[in-house]
């Protein structure tokens, strides 16, 4: 795991290491039964539908890695190409199309659509998904039930958090637990999660006034914003577990050595690669933190596998109910 973790917060670590690769892993081993069951009694192995419109690079990486490790797993993939001109319908037939099929279990649409399919398209997608296979969990059904605390189909990557802090034995109910970012697929999930479990939430977010003192209350602090290090030290209380949801690849020397330090792991792996992943929390976080999620190798491993997970269910539910 530690060359996984290259540095990073983890590097300066007093703090716990909350390693995501190794948790992945396990509920990997943990799904491939389930898959083997589901084959058996299905005639047919459960089945992700993805949709991949334009050209932009870092969702081609993602959707590569959503079908290899579906691949690995015996899950079935259906990949359709939109190109970035295609106008909004043909998207909308794609998704018309799994909804239809029932041989598709789930149905996963890559953000973000191209712009020439108009500023609403993601939304109308997220709402001609069938909740039943939605597992993204980012349907506006899919978002009422969780509002509720009814089961459903939950967003995958505050998903894998809440599974990294039960699987660290981090305590919640009764916790203070601040989320900074309100996005409807990290911030505003994250926060209804950890409020099901009896946390205490607050959502921060880019017009909250005295950011550090709001966030030094938490017990639990996750930080879901996508501007990198912007988490430092006075934002931690002593002995906080952190969660850094963040993704930030840093292409500039100068930002990796004012971040990481002129000796850092960081900076030797950009020598290397001309660009590091950074999360959103400062590696001088870690040196309050009682426990500390890297980047890479800490949320980001556990968004696919909750993917995974919930194309299983999804299977198995709809398989329950009838359909497939
Ligand atoms: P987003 O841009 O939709 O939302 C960012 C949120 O941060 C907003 O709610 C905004 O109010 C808040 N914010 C922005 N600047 C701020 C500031 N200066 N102070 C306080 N709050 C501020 O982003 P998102 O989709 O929620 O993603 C957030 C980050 O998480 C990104 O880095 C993204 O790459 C990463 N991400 C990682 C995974 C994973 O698998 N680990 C999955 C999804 C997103």
């Amino acid at each position: 795991m530690a060359a996984a973790i290259e540095g990073g917060a983890a590097e300066r670590a007093g703090a716990r290491i909350l390693d995501g690769v190794e948790l992945a892993e396990a509920i990997r081993e943990r799904l491939a039964p389930r898959v083997e069951a589901f084959a058996g009694v299905a005639g047919r192995p459960p089945t992700l539908g993805l949709l991949l419109a334009g050209d932009d690079p870092g969702s081609e990486i993602y959707v590569r890695n959503k079908i290899r490790q579906s691949d690995a797993l015996g899950i079935a993939t259906d990949l359709r190409r939109l190109p970035a001109t295609a106008p909004f319908r043909d998207a909308l037939a794609i998704v018309e199309e799994f909804n239809a099929a029932d041989a598709v279990d789930g149905i996963l649409v890559q953000s973000p659509l191209p712009p020439g399919m108009g500023a609403d398209a993601e939304a109308r997608i997220f709402d001609a998904i069938s909740p039943a296979k939605d597992v993204d969990g980012f349907s506006p059904v899919s978002a009422g039930r969780l509002v509720q605390n009814r089961t459903g189909l939950v967003p995958c990557t505050p998903a894998g958090v809440m599974a990294l802090l039960d699987h660290a034995g981090i305590e919640i109910s009764g916790r203070r637990a601040v989320v900074i970012g309100r996005s409807d697929i990290v911030g505003k999930p994250m926060a209804l999660l950890l409020l099901h479990r009896h946390a205490t939430v607050t959502i921060c977010h880019s017009r909250t006034a005295d950011l550090p003192r709001v966030a030094a209350a938490a017990d639990i602090l996750v930080a879901a914003i996508g501007r990198p290090a912007l988490v430092t030290r006075d934002f931690v209380k002593p002995g906080a577990t952190v969660i850094d949801v963040g993704i930030n690849t840093l292409t500039e020397r100068q930002q990796v050595v004012a971040i990481f330090g002129p000796g850092s792991r960081k900076l030797a792996a950009f020598e290397r690669r001309g660009r590091v992943l950074a999360g959103d929390v400062h590696p001088d976080a870690a040196e309050v933190a009682g426990a500390i999620t890297p980047v890479p190798g800490g949320v980001g491993p556990l968004t696919i596998a909750q993917l995974l997970s919930n194309t299983v269910r999804a299977a198995e539910e709809r398989r329950r109910a009838g359909a497939g």
